[in-house]
This record gives C-alpha cells, structure tokens and sequence, in this order.
C-alpha cells in the first residue's frame, strides 16, 4: 500500500491506492506526494504517477 503526505501541511493520509484532491487537514487542493518514496534513495522526490495522471 501507498501513503500520501500532504506537500503543504505534511499530512499523512492513510494508505490507499489515490490520494484524495483535496487535504482533509488543511482543506486546500495540495499535492498529495507519494510518502512511501521518502527513503534516502530517492531523497524526497514524488514518485507520483497515479496525481500526474488524474490532474
Ligand atoms: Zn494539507
């Protein structure tokens, strides 16, 4: 499973498949990022694909 942190307020949203469009936290139509890519290989980059191919 996929968890997705908030690129704004760094919320963490529970793992599902897709991200929601807007954060539950801070209500705003932020950046869902792949959290589960923040390991040190990638260094924090967005590995994404399923947010690039929705917007
Ligand atoms: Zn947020």
């Amino acid at each position: 499973m996929t968890s997705w942190m908030c690129d704004k307020c760094g919320y963490i949203h529970e793992p599902v498949t897709t991200p929601p469009e807007k954060c539950p936290s801070c209500k705003s139509e932020c950046s869902f990022v792949d959290n589960s890519c923040y390991t040190p290989d990638c260094a924090g980059k967005p590995n994404d694909p399923q947010i690039k191919k929705d917007k």
